[in-house]
């Protein structure tokens, strides 16, 4: 997106060379969460987004989606569900394994949270691979989610997650390269 809050979002936004593993630019948002401006601006951004969309449903990605999540979903009047690591939820779930650069992991979300149809916005801090973003949008859709968009502060486009995501339109806040 083209606004004036971006470039100093993006600033707030540390960058740690090899972590956690060599060869990855590691893009820090804790250190956004210490400025107070720059955070409301991202939150705002979405929500300025969102507000008029029809959404009852925001999806946050564990963990940095549930760093963003909450706040967009109380001033959407959305209700927030998480998508969780493997044996966090205590009640019935729903899960999909997917594949990392190395081997796999798994997603759950509680059976019952989200009902047939309910427009869902899915949110995460940063799309590489897009690989977490389908096990989300896939997890959803099998409860009969309508999943209208995912949306993440940052997108690193040499990674072409996009291209994963297919026809599900992504929106993000600002590209790193
Ligand atoms: P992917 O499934 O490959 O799109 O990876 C996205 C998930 O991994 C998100 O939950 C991100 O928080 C995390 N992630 C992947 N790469 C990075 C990176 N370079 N910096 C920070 N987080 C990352």
């Amino acid at each position: 997106v083209k606004d004036d809050r971006i470039a100093h979002i993006s600033s707030t936004i540390r960058v740690i060379p090899d972590f956690p593993k060599p060869g990855i630019m590691f893009q820090d948002i804790t250190t956004m969460l210490l400025d107070p401006v720059a955070f409301k601006d991202s939150i705002d951004l979405f929500v300025e987004r969102y507000k008029d969309k029809d959404i009852s449903v925001v999806a946050g990605v564990e963990a940095r989606g549930f760093i963003f999540g909450p706040p967009i979903a109380l001033a959407i009047g959305a209700k927030f569900v998480p998508m969780r690591k493997p044996n966090k939820l205590p009640g019935a779930v729903i899960s999909e394994e997917y594949s990392l650069e190395y081997g796999t992991d798994i997603m759950e979300m509680h059976v019952g949270a989200v009902e047939v149809g309910e427009r869902t916005l899915v949110i995460d801090d940063l799309i590489a691979t897009g690989g977490t973003l389908v096990a989300a949008i896939n997890l959803l859709e099998r409860v009969g989610a309508n999943v209208v968009e995912c949306a993440c502060v940052i997108e690193l486009p040499d990674l072409k997650g996009r291209d994963r995501l297919g026809d599900k339109p992504l929106f993000v806040l600002f590209s790193r390269y």
